[in-house]
């Protein structure tokens, strides 16, 4: 049985509470919300703070507030992000990413600020203090080689938060609370392409909410890839967001990319559709663009091959389910074909 390191526990009542102990007790303290990311990382020494600042009663940060656009705070669980009638009606691929995000029970407990700041992932990490010591570590945490790519002096694990690359399309942007003051960047921003410091949070602050502009003309689609439809992390997400005149012409697009790097990835592809209808042309070139961007390494579930080859017709799918088609097939194709992907090549 993997037991939990020792630690100390603080629970404030306000952010800036909460900062406060956050900014005193330097890098060894660590923000805590569910739990579900961070409690197993501990178990497996991946992650070792002194102090644990518990966000689960601080007030303010399970709110909704809509107009002028939609105000989420960073501790509603992602059950309570799935249940509010606004945001499936108006930002479905955050609808579609939350309600895919673990299990049922992950959901009741997992929040939307946790997603957003869950750590990267990789095979050679997501192991057990034993297991990682066997291989003598790795860069990560408490080795000198990355064991995906011997020569990189920069860890590649993957972003495998499946809200980012949604709330990124919908054009999303995140407050940092800190004792310093607070600011607003914009959730694209929010991310490094570094497996280690993957983040541009600073470790003091905390994500108190995340702001959601006004989707008036908007329609979004976000699509998945995992083994178990019913469980995994994303081994490829696809999120998608189209702003078109009522005519039909597309006025504004963007195609984001979960799991194929250790950031979301904010492609120009959906600049391809501007001007243009949503024709199965158009849409195959934009996808095709979008999905040359993608170079997902060997870290992950399922065979990399396989998972480059259908970022594509991911692409197509979620512009496809904008465009109104029916693609509950096609949803339900991969997820059982993911089934019958082997782990390694064969
Ligand atoms: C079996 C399993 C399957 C999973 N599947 C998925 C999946 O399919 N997709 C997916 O996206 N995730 C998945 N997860 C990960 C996790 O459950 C979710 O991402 C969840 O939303 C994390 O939220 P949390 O509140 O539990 O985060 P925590 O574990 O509390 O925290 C995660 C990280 O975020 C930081 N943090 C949390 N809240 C804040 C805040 N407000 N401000 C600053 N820092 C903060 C913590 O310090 C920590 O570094 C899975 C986890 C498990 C165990
Ligand atoms: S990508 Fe390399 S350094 Fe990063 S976790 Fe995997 S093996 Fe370790």
């Amino acid at each position: 049985m993997m037991r939990l390191p020792w630690f100390r526990y603080r629970a404030p009542r306000t952010a800036a509470e909460a900062a406060q102990i956050l900014a005193g007790e330097g890098p060894s303290a660590m923000a805590i919300a569910g739990g579900t990311d961070l409690l197993p990382n501990m178990k497996r020494r991946q992650q070792v703070p002194e102090t644990l600042v518990s966000l689960r009663h601080v007030a303010g940060l399970n709110t909704i507030a809509n107009g002028g656009g939609l105000t989420l705070g960073a501790g509603l669980t992602l059950t309570e992000v799935v249940a509010a009638p606004v945001v499936g009606e108006n930002y479905r691929a955050l609808w579609q990413a939350a309600a895919q995000v673990a299990t049922v029970h992950l959901r009741n407990m997992g929040t939307l600020g946790g997603n957003l700041c869950l750590d990267t992932r990789c095979n050679y990490y997501n192991q057990n203090y034993e297991w990682r010591k066997a291989i003598d570590f790795c860069l990560k945490k408490d080795g000198e080689v990355c064991w995906v790519a011997t020569a990189s002096k920069r860890c590649v694990a993957v972003s495998s938060t499946d809200c980012a690359p949604a709330l990124i399309a919908l054009g999303a942007s995140v407050k940092l609370v800190s004792a310093a003051g607070e600011r607003e960047v914009s959730a694209a921003d929010l991310y490094h392409n570094d497996g280690i410091d993957y983040l541009t949070r600073r470790p003091d602050e905390i994500l108190t909410e995340v702001r959601l502009p006004p989707a008036p003309g908007w329609k979004s689609s976000y699509w998945k890839l995992r083994r178990r439809g019913s469980f995994d992390f994303p081994v490829l997400g696809v999120a998608v967001a189209v702003r078109a005149a009522p005519d039909g012409t597309v006025e504004d697009a963007r195609i984001v990319l979960g799991a194929v790097a250790s950031r979301p990835l904010a492609t120009r592809a959906g600049d391809a559709l501007i001007g243009k209808r949503l024709t199965d042309d158009a849409i195959a070139e934009a996808a095709a663009k979008a999905a040359s961007r993608a170079k997902p390494l060997d870290n992950a579930d399922l065979d990399i091959y396989w998972r480059k080859s259908v970022v594509g017709e991911f692409i197509g799918h979620a512009l496809k389910e904008i465009r109104g088609d029916d693609v509950t097939a096609a949803r339900v194709r991969y997820a059982r074909h993911a089934l019958e992907i082997p782990i390694y090549p064969v």
